[in-house]
């Protein structure tokens, strides 16, 4: 399906992910990164840090948590573009709910 066929209305919000990317992580980390960008869609007003956590937090409520902290691990330790060590840690504390 073309993106320009798609009928839009303002309720639709559109989630992009890079295929490639996804290949380098678990199943369950894919669900986890796929719900936590579906998070980032439900808070539109949040920004930068404020943004990322409300968008873990979805993916924890769904009951990713655990998925979402070894996305990250692993994005880390594979030195993925967009995984910065210090953004990181204070996700992976905010999802630890320290
Ligand atoms: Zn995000």
């Amino acid at each position: 399906m073309q993106l320009s066929n798609v009928p839009a209305c303002d309720l639709m919000k559109l989630v992009t992910v890079e295929m490639t990317y996804l290949r380098l992580f678990l199943k369950e980390e894919v669900t986890g990164i796929l719900l936590h960008e579906i998070g980032h869609a439900f808070n539109p007003d949040k920004q930068k840090m404020e943004g990322e956590f409300a968008a873990d937090n979805f993916a924890k409520e769904k009951g990713f948590s655990t998925w979402i902290i070894s996305g990250l691990e692993s994005g880390l330790k594979q030195n993925l573009m967009g995984f910065e060590k210090e953004t990181i840690r204070q996700r992976i504390e905010k999802l630890n709910g320290k």
